[in-house]
């Protein structure tokens, strides 16, 4: 241009870093000329503008504010022409976090990247893709037409996913849960349908990931009242008013209590004794389930720990945590139990941690560390819920679990349920071969205490000897020195 009349020239493209990030520059130009007025040289400047250009550096894609503002004209144009025939589809990486704290940002990165090469692939050339931050994608399709084809399009794009993307020499299979929402009059900014398909996509998410939902209006009221019980979750753990509520654990060759399972209970002012099946579901995708866990554990250890001393008897207490599955052995946990441990002075023997099958199954290479190092410093390990998920034996063998408890809906079904009987006995069968104790969950019948005690299992909780009671109340069981019948005594 420059040899030309042009003085000067300005033009903004984008990059392909080394890093493999794009970054956008802008470079000026202006012809600097010799007496003659011949062009020589150039002087000019190149500026990185990522930032304020609207890209984001690491897919190319438009950023949050980019979206936002084409979405503004988009609607713009629908309500010009009076036809509301759009779609916007939020998406989210599922189990993006996982990926990211097991392999590292480098893979987290790269997985950011192919995702947003196959999602551009799949939409057509007019529609808009954007990364919002993060994990979090957005889409707009305009002329959709209707709902169905906005839903081809969510399932397009989790086709295109279909195909394992290979990080760091690891195959991994990435999904997407999806919100969508379809254009109406009635919105007036952009931020509200980006809201609603936000909505729509955490939906997607509880509702087993890998799929997508459409927003409806009572999803509203339902984000409105999560975010409410969020708030409130989180200032009662703060202020410490969560309570630990103990359920007696019955040895059933003595039929005394060996051992307490610590659950926890929200007091709550208004909706009265809370179980955690209300909010342990939130606090798992909200991250308070940490802290929590901590809580729990805490008071549990402390209050056993007082019981220990007060009540000593034949065997120390045993004291059972829960442990979420979410991040099971990440920040700090392992040191955590030690400096509660040591703190009160209870015995790590006197200590197990309950987790599901799935903590394991979801993250088998993490999670052994982690059960090694905890089982190395004596600390017991139980399976919880056992059956109800989909554990290996090589993974039982390979694995220092100390305790397994078969889950209630086995026992519920004794003895009248034909098969459960055997299936029950298989499990104690299994646990011999592997040194763990059995415990059976969810004991109601005197029935069903007859046929665990005739297959020998170890250990049994449930509503027959006690339900989970608050700290004065098994204080009292364990002050009467109480035992339930044993075999003995029985016949
Ligand atoms: P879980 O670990 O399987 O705990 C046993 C649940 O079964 C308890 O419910 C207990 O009240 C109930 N239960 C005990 N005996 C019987 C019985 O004979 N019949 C019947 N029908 N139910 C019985 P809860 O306390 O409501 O806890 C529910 C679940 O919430 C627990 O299941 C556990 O997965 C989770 N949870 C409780 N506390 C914590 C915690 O501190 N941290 C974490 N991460 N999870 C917790
Ligand atoms: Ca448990
Ligand atoms: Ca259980």
């Amino acid at each position: 241009h420059l040899t030309g009349t042009r003085p000067s020239f300005e033009s903004t493209y984008r990059m392909l870093h080394k890093d493999g990030d794009y970054r956008w520059v802008t470079t000026r130009g202006t012809a600097v000329r010799d007496v003659h007025g011949v062009a020589t040289r150039i002087a000019g400047s190149q500026r990185d503008v990522t930032q304020t250009i609207g890209y984001d550096s690491l897919t190319g894609l438009p950023n949050r504010l980019l979206f936002l503002d084409r979405l503004a004209h988009v609607m713009e144009r629908a309500r010009r022409h009076k036809r509301f025939d759009y779609a916007v589809l939020f998406l989210d990486l599922d189990r993006f976090k996982w990926v990211n704290d097991s392999l590292g940002h480098g893979p987290g990165d790269q997985l950011l990247a192919e995702f947003s090469r196959r999602l551009k692939r799949v939409v057509r050339g007019l529609d808009t893709v954007a990364r919002l931050g993060g994990d979090e994608f957005a889409l707009v399709l305009e002329d959709v037409g209707d709902l169905a084809a906005a839903g081809r399009a969510a399932n397009r794009i989790q086709q295109t996913l279909e195909a394992p993307i290979v990080l760091d020499g690891k195959e991994i299979y990435a999904s997407a849960s999806i919100g969508i929402t379809m254009a109406k009059p009635e919105y007036g900014r952009p931020e509200e349908l980006l809201r609603d398909a936000d909505i729509a996509m955490y939906r997607a998410k509880s509702g087993g990931r890998a799929r997508h939902e459409v927003f409806d209006q009572h999803m509203h009221a339902e984000a409105v009242s999560r975010l409410q019980v969020e708030g409130e979750l989180r200032r009662s753990l703060e202020a410490g008013a969560l309570r630990a509520f103990f359920q007696p654990i019955i040895d059933l060759s003595t039929g005394g209590i060996v051992a307490v399972e610590a659950l926890v209970r929200w007091p709550h002012p208004v909706r009265g004794l809370v179980f955690p099946d209300q909010f342990i579901p939130l606090a798992e995708e909200t991250g308070l389930i940490h802290s929590i866990d901590r809580f729990v554990l805490r008071q549990g250890v402390e209050q056993v720990r007082r019981w220990q001393q007060q009540f000593e008897g034949r065997v120390p207490l045993e004291v059972s945590v829960n442990m979420s599955r979410v991040q099971f052995g990440r920040g700090g946990m392992i040191e955590e139990v030690e400096r509660i441990l040591a703190e009160t002075g209870l015995p790590p023997a006197s200590l197990s941690l309950e987790l599901t099958e799935s903590v394991v199954m979801d993250d088998p290479a993490g999670v052994r560390d982690v059960l090694w190092r905890l089982r190395e410093r004596g600390i017991g390990l139980s399976i919880d819920d056992f059956g109800t998920g989909y554990s290996s034996l090589s993974f039982l063998q390979q694995l220092p679990f100390s305790t397994i408890k078969i889950d209630r809906s086995f026992v519920s079904k004794l003895p009248s349920q034909s098969g459960a009987q055997d299936f029950v006995r298989a499990i104690i069968v299994l646990s011999r071969a592997v040194r763990a104790r059995v415990i059976a969950e969810g004991v109601e019948t005197a029935e069903q205490l007859a046929v665990l005690r005739e297959l020998g299992c170890d250990w049994a909780q449930g509503y027959l000897f006690s339900k989970p009671v608050d700290v004065p109340a098994m204080e009292a069981l364990l002050a009467s020195g109480i035992s339930w019948p044993a075999p003995e005594a029985t016949h």
